[in-house]
């Protein structure tokens, strides 16, 4: 997954996350007197009641993760709880419902919809939502709980991945990539049940099915994104086939065998999902000693856009106690953006610095005069920004300005560095098609042939051959589909995205680094609006084209 998710702290449902207790806090009154035609009123109404919560929400989110006690983790519940029950305050979803109908195509519109969407997934029936989350933790924990056997002991995934990466057996790697399935059958007929409750609790809410209400409430067009994913199918089927080819060469001689020889636990993850490590570009003994902060500081001052105020706010470095990975907080939307990393001086933290910073400076640029409700993004578009400005860390031009690397060295690299990017955008998108095939698949009929679908689907875009005669439900052994459900699709959209404010930015700007013009353009078509104009519209605003897959057929092009 490129990038770093940061969806704990974004608002964008995926699960009905609010408890319905009727009544809810705050100013209900107010909402209940408001006239349900004017939407204006309503809609700052709603703002006024939930501004507060998600602000508690938000920094509760923060404190639990800087130092995780359990007084920090009671009182983030406390606030989670809180936040969702405002949500699922049914008076508010009618009133909001009525006002929608009323107000055809302006601003109140805008924020009415937003306002219903974020409400939806939260109205599902309180006994039906309670048995959702108490299956979800449940599979969580066993997820948490679970250890493969590999040699006689147990061993968590760490360790596997570590023998999938290196070990040169392949009686042991075959043993590894086994026992990191066996989770799957331990927890495959509690996600199955999952997928008739959300089922249930979408078709409560009038959807076909929870993969219809996810598109749904994530404004994504279900037949627009089937088209798509159809045709990043179409344009990386060929480099993909012929970039794995080569491969499966590779392996073929490690590994002694021959290449129809090969099966799943030959590949450098469980999954396939990733780039085997000799397919990369090491670039770590550039940033021995560097100072990865201020060369995030000094990227971003180049493109004429402030990040001192995040860095301020921020908690940069590794310590006892604090959640290991990092994300970007906007607490209030009204300024008070934090970024919470690990830092140390290596090309990944480079690029997560980076990544964490795009967050961080688009919601910054949300323009002061929109209301609360759309200072906010699609996780679209955010996505893009981060991983537009993530990537930086591994180019040519960054590289030499930013990073002083001398001209010959970054020249030489850039070749590489354009090969290792094309095999990652191949790996990600056909592995993406594998999720968001099954998810379909999955919702449609959790009853169906899973372990006959799921492999059929894992031939077919991955092109890795199934292990004879196996039937076990491999597919639940992804931690993703039980509690992160129909996502994968929003990260190939931020991938591509990213592709085309790329190549919009170096037509219009000549690039990014040290184009203070490139830093206006972004911040003028993309940040300002906030959620004020549709991500889809926002995207065709920013980058002069609606979302396709030329900048990816482009970029693939040269694995
Ligand atoms: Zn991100």
């Amino acid at each position: 997954m490129p990038g770093t998710r940061r969806s704990s702290a974004a608002e964008a449902p995926s699960a009905p996350d609010g408890a319905e207790r009727g009544g809810g806090p705050g100013r209900r009154g107010t909402l209940c007197s408001a006239p349900v035609t004017d939407g204006t009123a309503l809609a700052d109404a709603a703002d006024e009641t939930l501004r507060p919560l998600s602000r508690a929400r938000n920094a509760s989110w923060w404190n639990a993760n800087v130092e995780a006690t359990e007084e920090n983790a009671r009182l983030r519940a406390d606030a989670e709880l809180a936040y969702s029950d405002a949500l699922a305050d049914r008076e508010l979803f009618a009133a909001v419902q009525a006002a929608r109908t009323a107000d055809r195509g302006s601003l109140a519109q805008r924020r009415l919809d937003l306002l219903q969407d974020t409400m939806l997934p939260n109205q599902v029936p309180d006994a039906l939502r309670s048995r959702i989350v108490e299956l979800e933790a449940a599979v969580e924990m066993r997820f948490a709980a679970h250890r493969g056997v590999v040699g006689g002991r147990e061993v968590d995934d760490n360790e596997l991945k570590r023998i999938l990466r290196s070990s040169d057996d392949p009686a042991e790697r075959r043993e590894a990539w086994e026992a990191s399935k066996t989770v799957g059958a331990a927890v495959a007929d509690d996600v199955r049940e999952l997928a008739r409750l959300r089922n249930e609790a979408a078709r409560a809410l009038g959807h076909r099915d929870w993969f219809a209400l996810s598109l749904a409430t994530d404004e994504m067009d279900e037949e627009k994104l089937a088209a798509t994913l159809a045709a990043a199918d179409r344009v990386t089927a060929e480099p993909f086939a012929r970039w794995k080819h080569a491969l499966d060469e590779r392996l073929a001689a490690r590994f002694g065998c021959e290449t129809v020889d090969l099966r799943p636990w030959h590949y450098a993850d469980p999954f396939f999902q990733e780039v085997p490590a000799e397919g990369g570009v090491d670039l770590d003994p550039l940033f021995e000693g560097s100072d990865v902060v201020e060369l995030g500081k000094r990227t971003f001052d180049g493109m004429g856009i402030e990040v001192d105020g995040i860095l301020e706010r921020s908690d940069l470095y590794p310590r006892p106690a604090k959640c290991q990975h990092a994300f970007c907080l906007d607490v209030d939307r009204a300024g008070d953006v934090r970024v919470l990393a690990n830092v140390v001086p290596d090309a990944r933290w480079a690029e997560t610095m980076l990544h964490e910073l795009g967050h961080g400076v688009y919601d910054l640029g949300f323009d002061e005069a929109l209301p609360w409700g759309l200072r906010r993004t699609h996780l679209v578009t955010t996505e893009a920004t981060a991983i537009l400005f993530g990537g930086l860390a591994s180019q040519q031009e960054w590289l030499e300005r930013v990073l002083g690397v001398t001209r010959g060295e970054a020249e030489e690299l850039e070749t590489r560095l354009r090969a290792a990017r094309a095999a990652d955008l191949l790996v990600f998108t056909r592995w993406v098609l594998v999720m968001n095939g099954f998810e379909r698949a999955l919702y449609g009929d959790p009853d169906a042939d899973l372990d006959r679908i799921w492999w059929e689907l894992v031939l077919r875009h991955q092109l890795v051959t199934p292990p004879e005669g196996r039937r076990a439900p491999d597919w639940a052994a992804k931690i993703h589909v039980a509690v992160a459900p129909v996502y994968y699709h929003t990260y190939l959209y931020g991938s591509i995205v990213a592709l085309q404010l790329r190549d919009a930015l170096a037509a219009s700007a000549g690039g990014l680094v040290d184009r203070p013009e490139a830093g206006r353009a972004l911040q003028r078509t993309l940040f300002a609006p906030g959620e004020s104009v549709r991500w889809d519209r926002l995207v065709e605003q920013a980058s002069g084209a609606p979302l396709s897959v030329d900048s990816l057929e482009r970029e693939v092009a040269a694995a």
